[in-house]
């Protein structure tokens, strides 16, 4: 049993109220969380705002966030056991959410050292005659990350990491799922010496905390990652602010009648189970086209039905319990309405409390929830189509556009996909699950704005300042 406090300026503040943390697969108490008002939110800006004034020179900021991430390997088995616990992720997949924490921080080090600036030749016009100009790169100013339950650690980091390495302040709002294993990362850039005000540790009620930051001008940047539906009003309510949002999606994958259904099978299995399907980039929809639909479907269901579900702690689990009951209810709800309209399923279906067996559903009808909404859970629903044009029209037809696959022998269709689908990034013959941590990351239509991938969010968080000599 833990309690964690706030942490703001660089000290850890605790308040009257707590809420309880819980095992998501024992329901065992795992901790407990201090409770913020909006009081406390506005003493984080202050806390950032203060930081900012004072300072921190790149190289400060490179060799801390150099030192966070071997603080992270060093407790990398305390880390995935607390993401396992808090979030009932199975233990393999919350190794592998520390492993890319560990190199998310190391990438942000780098480029802390290597922030861009430019010459520019005013002398090109006669105006700028005699002159020297270039541009210094400026953090944007404070950042807001909020951030969702799914990956605690990764995702944060993918806020907090390039924040500091652009030499913007933060103020954290974590998952109120999720809440202790940001807390231990704050620890660990406690210990790596980041001084008081860089990083403040806000935990509480979402909207009277982001309430307090979307009205305080001091706060330039609002980083998001979590539902559309809340991202999109976030930026409406504050419009003047920056606003990257990582939302969410109900991912498709092609499987064209040339395809390698000895890699599109266990690719869509990956894709669709791991992380329990509680990732934004977590396959949902498969659109096959007929001739090899029967092999691709009896092939997946078996996949399916081989993965393990159940306790998070057993090695063996691909599929561990959801975020919470409403999460499954709501799944069942959609999969049965399906199925009244017409869907078949294939494989799983069975919801025990907040754990959902691997599901495949073929036949899904064109309006249901399952393919229009983003599910979030281990549920696959398979399309048959006649042509890859037909696919990509149906994968098209949505409000979402993240990451999307195509599988197929066919360079030429490979290229007609990655030209149509509308999506911030398109995968051919790779599970569209996919993400490494330094590839410019995001979504287009409903799925977001701005890009993830270090690099790419420092971008977003430098403004240029361009400076003008006449010696
Ligand atoms: P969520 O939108 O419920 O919560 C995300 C964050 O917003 C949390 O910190 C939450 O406390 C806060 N929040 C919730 N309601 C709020 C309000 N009214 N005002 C202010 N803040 C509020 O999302 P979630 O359930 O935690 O995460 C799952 C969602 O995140 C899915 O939609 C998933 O696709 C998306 N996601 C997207 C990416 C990406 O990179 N695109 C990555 C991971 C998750």
């Amino acid at each position: 049993m833990q309690h964690q406090a706030l942490y703001v300026a660089g000290v850890w503040q605790d308040t009257a109220e707590r809420w309880t943390v819980s095992d998501k697969w024992t329901g065992t108490e795992l901790g407990t969380v201090s409770v913020a008002t909006k009081q406390h939110a506005t003493a984080a800006v202050d806390a950032a705002e203060d930081a900012m004034r004072k300072g921190l020179p790149p190289y400060a900021r490179a060799r801390i966030l150099a030192d966070v991430s071997r603080l992270v390997e060093e407790h990398a088995d305390e880390l995935a056991s607390l993401i396992t616990a808090e979030l009932g992720k199975p233990i393999t997949a919350s190794r592998a959410e520390v492993a890319r924490a560990v190199v998310t921080a190391r990438l942000s080090a780098e480029e802390a050292g290597r922030l861009p600036g430019e010459t520019v030749p005013l002398d090109a016009v006669e105006a700028g005659g005699g002159t020297f100009a270039f541009t210094v790169p400026c953090p944007r100013g404070i950042v807001a990350a909020i951030t969702p339950f799914n990956f605690p650690l990764n995702l944060v980091l993918h806020k907090v990491g390039p924040a500091l390495a652009a030499g913007c302040a933060v103020v954290l709002k974590p998952s109120e799922h999720a809440p202790l294993t940001a807390g231990l990362m704050v620890r660990l850039f406690e210990r790596a010496g980041l001084p008081a005000g860089w990083l403040n540790l806000v935990t509480g009620p979402p909207s009277e905390i982001v309430d307090a930051w979307l009205h305080d001008d001091r706060v330039a940047v609002v980083s998001f990652t979590g539902s559309s539906a809340v991202g999109w009003r976030l930026k409406s309510q504050s419009p003047r602010k920056l606003h990257v949002l990582e939302l969410g999606s109900n991912t498709a994958m092609v499987v064209a009648a040339d395809a390698d259904l000895d890699r599109a099978v266990p690719d869509a299995t990956t894709a669709a189970l791991s992380g329990s399907g509680q990732a934004c980039v977590s396959l949902q929809r498969v659109y096959v086209e007929r001739p090899v639909a029967d092999r691709f479907i009896s092939a997946l269901v078996r996949s399916f039905a081989d993965a393990d579900y159940g306790d998070p702690r057993d090695e063996r689990t691909v599929v561990g319990p959801l975020v919470n009951r409403d999460a499954a209810e709501r799944l069942l709800n959609w999969m049965t309405a399906a199925e009244q309209a017409g869907a078949r399923l294939a494989v799983g279906g069975d919801v025990t409390d907040r754990l959902l067996a691997p599901t495949v559903l073929v036949d899904v009808p064109r309006d249901s929830p399952l393919l229009c909404e983003e599910a979030f859970g281990p549920v696959v629903s398979v399309i048959v189509v006649d042509s890859v044009a037909q696919a990509i029209d149906e994968v098209n037809a949505t409000g979402y556009g993240l990451n999307t696959a195509i599988y197929t022998r066919s360079l030429a269709t490979s290229l007609e996909y990655a030209k149509k689908a509308q999506a911030g990034s398109v995968l051919v013959n790779m599970p569209p699950s996919f993400r490494a941590d330094h590839m410019p990351y995001g979504g287009v239509k409903g799925s977001g704005q701005g890009r993830e991938g270090v690099k790419y969010a420092i971008a977003d968080l430098l403004q240029e300042k361009l400076v003008v000599l006449r010696p």
